[in-house]
């Protein structure tokens, strides 16, 4: 038996045994419709009907003008309103949640386009003090200084502190890298009860991985950066809502400010698109895979992944999300071990960032963030399971060898 073979996975997704103390499957493909409609419909939504010749793939338009009469009218008129590829892929996110959807070239601009067209001096918005920095810092520098006042929170606090007072509460389930959750179905009664606008960034887990809109929140936001365009090549994000008067407001910052799109960038996410479900479920089988091995290992001093029972929001998970992620909190002794593991292993790209197709890992402390130094955030990709899980543990015990 090789050294590999030791720690063989079995099976696919998530190996033959289940052991104790773990969920079951990680996606079940019941829970992977989209509003009662699967994403075999979403994918053939223009399979019939066409034009003999049509292509299906939309058409890329690099133009910065369109032809007019002389009276303007009509969807394209210039090039910072409308694109027709922008169309054809805000029609394809919205039909994935039943909602309208705006298109952003990153995941920060659509979180500014919700800052800017809801909050005014002398509101309150509420963030999470350990959600994505990237948030946090843009209100610090940009809401708190013309007189927005602006509030934090822990995630794990989050279930017991007033929304009396809020204008906007923006919170990401799970957090990011601590994985902590957030109960969504809760917060929207609450917020709606405070006379808050709840909004849930929802890059983690991806329309088909959990549903806020469906759970009460008023618009999601996305890093479409991560796992939604998921092969590491494109910067980009979008807004969704059901509630027209948010959206004609994130649409007229667009307009006015200028953050839109490239026609090629925007190709590309479509594309990423098409094979969403695909990489989700690969993705979370080997997230709950790689938790499950790291777990029973034992080198880790923990393992914290919401698909593991240890979990403490595991029902929580099990009720909201659709599969559990791609993201696994891996903390190890110290630094040195941390850093000695993702030398060790050849399947962890040494890199920031998440949702891609190849596994990455790196200790977040590098970033500032709170966490402890030996503390890992494994970004979980779409390898053959199998291979994946052997690489890892075997890079866990070479790193463990190293030291003694
Ligand atoms: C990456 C990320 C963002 C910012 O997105 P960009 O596409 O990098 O601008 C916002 N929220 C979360 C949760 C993210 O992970």
């Amino acid at each position: 038996m090789s050294e590999d073979s030791k720690h063989d996975m079995g099976g696919d997704a998530g190996g033959q045994r289940q052991p104790e103390g773990t969920s079951g499957s990680p996606v079940d493909p019941a829970r992977s419709t989209v509003a009662g409609r699967g994403f075999a419909d979403f994918l053939h939504r223009n399979s019939k009907g066409l034009a003999p010749g049509t292509a299906f793939s939309p058409a890329i338009v690099p133009t910065s003008i369109y032809s007019l009469s002389s009276e303007p009218s009509g969807a394209y008129q210039y090039a910072r309103w409308a694109n027709p590829g922008w169309t054809a892929l805000e029609q394809a996110l919205g039909a994935l949640e039943d909602a309208g959807a705006v298109i952003f070239p990153s995941g920060a601009a659509a979180v500014a386009s919700i800052f800017a067209s809801r909050l005014r001096p002398g509101d309150r918005l509420l963030l999470q003090s350990d959600g994505y920095m990237g948030t946090r810092s843009a209100a610090e520098k940009y809401c708190a200084p013309i007189g927005v006042l602006v509030d934090t929170c822990e995630t794990a606090q989050i279930a017991h502190r007033s929304f009396d007072g809020y204008r906007l509460i923006l919170l990401e389930t799970p957090s990011n890298p601590g994985l902590d959750l957030v109960d969504i179905r809760a917060c929207a009664l609450r917020s709606r009860a405070s006379g808050s606008s709840l909004v849930i960034d929802n890059t983690l887990m991806t329309p088909l991985g959990q549903r806020p809109l469906d759970l009460g929140a008023d618009a999601v936001v996305y890093s479409d950066t991560k796992v939604l365009n998921g092969h590491s090549d494109v910067v980009f994000g979008h807004v969704a809502s059901r509630d027209a008067e948010l959206l004609a407001a994130v649409l007229d910052w667009r307009r006015l400010c200028g953050a839109i799109p490239g026609p090629f960038e925007t190709w590309l996410v479509q594309r990423g698109l098409e094979t969403l479900e695909l990489r989700l479920t690969r993705m979370h089988a080997n997230a709950l895979a790689l938790a499950q091995a790291l777990a029973r290992h034992g080198a880790a001093v923990q393992v914290a992944y919401p698909g593991l029972s240890s979990h403490p929001a595991h029902e929580l998970a099990l009720r909201q999300m659709s599969g559990f992620g791609a993201l696994v909190g891996l903390t190890l002794a110290n630094k040195d071990a941390a850093e000695r593991f993702l030398q060790a292993c050849r399947y962890l790209r040494p890199t920031t960032s998440f949702g891609g197709l190849h596994s990455s890992a790196e200790r977040r402390a590098r970033w500032g963030d709170r966490v402890a130094e030996g503390f890992i955030r494994l970004a979980v990709g779409c390898e053959p399971t199998r291979e994946l899980c052997a690489e890892v543990l075997r890079a866990m015990d070479q790193a463990s060898q190293e030291r003694s």
